[in-house]
């Protein structure tokens, strides 16, 4: 079958055949609908890339595409649960699925998960078919394919990263979120849909702030040398509840840090080389930082309920799967609005 994949870490990936997936005892066949282009499949690309011991074990080559939405075609021999038919998200690591955290809901937590999921690791959904562990699937409640493909990563790190924060969201405060790309947008959507505040968005491109726009952003401000101004005069000199910094350059920690008020909260999502500096001087008495990286299987349940409900409307661009090079391209260059997704006949 043709599939879209990785030769080695650090090499261009390329259409190539790979073999017809066949499921273990605990995994199913799925045949893909949808697949998200996500930005770490370039990084993966990238010569620069740091790969470490266990990415060294990882099989090649490898098939990309670690959000995947699909209909269930085969069963291994022990699946519990699920049917030939059944319509499926999947994606977010399962972590090692036996220590507390990963028995307790809490799989972000977990210390002892190998980093090998969908497409990071293991054969990933841009192809017409993939094997999932049956521990990877969720039921997507409806949505269609290209609504529900680019939720396990960009939407479901969003909602994480918002929760992470939600307890000093108070109705009427300003809140910022700093990147409105694939990830950042969600996050605007998610505040104005769980919270009451004032959500102000920030970012370098001027799709960005259409998108923070459309995704429901009281104010959207064009990447400047006088962003902190221009929000103290949009919030009448109030500062943030929360910065959720979806770029996490050194400039845009800095901008953070100068803006979350005394006991806010920074939440560093974006890694681009910003690191929060806590104490006197740096922040504010009382600000705390968090770095929640990716999401849990409940944060993915809990956004497709906004998302069924009409409280979130993610905003897509989609590719026929024969495009996904073009679609890597325009993600390269910043063309995308919204998240790219790579869709199956
Ligand atoms: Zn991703
Ligand atoms: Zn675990």
């Amino acid at each position: 079958m043709k599939a879209y994949r990785l030769p080695a870490l650090g090499t261009p990936a390329a259409f190539a055949d790979a073999p017809e997936p066949k499921p273990g005892p605990t995994e199913v066949v799925v045949e893909v609908q949808g697949a998200g282009i996500c930005a770490s499949d370039l990084h993966m690309q990238s010569p620069a890339y740091p790969v470490n011991e266990i990415m060294r074990t990882w099989p090649m080559p490898m098939t990309l595409g670690h959000e995947v939405a699909g209909r269930i075609v085969e069963l291994g021999s022990d699946v519990v649960g699920w049917e030939v038919g059944d319509l499926i998200v999947a994606g977010a690591g399962p972590g090692c699925r036996t220590c507390w955290q990963c028995t307790h809901g809490n799989s972000a937590a977990c210390q002892f998960a190998g980093l090998q999921f969908l497409g990071v690791g293991r054969d990933g959904g841009l192809a017409s078919h993939v094997a999932i562990p049956e521990e990877n699937l969720l039921d997507r409640m409806g949505l269609p394919p290209e609504i529900a493909a680019p939720l396990p990563d960009a939407g479901a790190t969003a909602y994480h990263a918002v929760k992470a924060a939600h307890g000093v969201l108070n109705a009427g405060e300003p809140v910022l979120v700093i990147g409105t790309g694939g990830v950042g947008s969600f996050a605007v959507g998610i505040l104005k849909a769980i919270t009451n505040c004032r959500v102000i968005a920030i970012d370098a491109r001027d799709e960005g702030l259409e998108l923070a726009r459309r995704m429901g952003a009281d104010d959207a401000l064009l990447a400047g040398a006088n962003n902190r101004d221009e929000v103290l005069e949009i919030t009448g000199g109030e500062m943030c509840a929360a910065v959720i910094d979806c770029a996490g350059a050194p400039v845009t920690v800095d901008l953070a840090s100068a803006l979350t008020r005394p006991s806010g909260e920074i939440v560093l999502v974006g890694m681009s080389g910003g690191a929060v500096k806590v104490g006197p001087g740096h922040v504010q008495p009382g600000v705390r930082a968090h770095f929640p990286f990716g999401s849990n299987r409940r944060d993915l349940v809990d956004l497709m309920t906004l998302i069924r409900d009409g409280k979130v409307n993610p905003v897509v661009e989609t590719f026929p799967f024969d495009d996904v090079v073009a679609a890597y391209g325009r993600l390269a260059a910043g063309e995308v609005v919204g998240r790219a997704v790579a869709l199956f006949d």
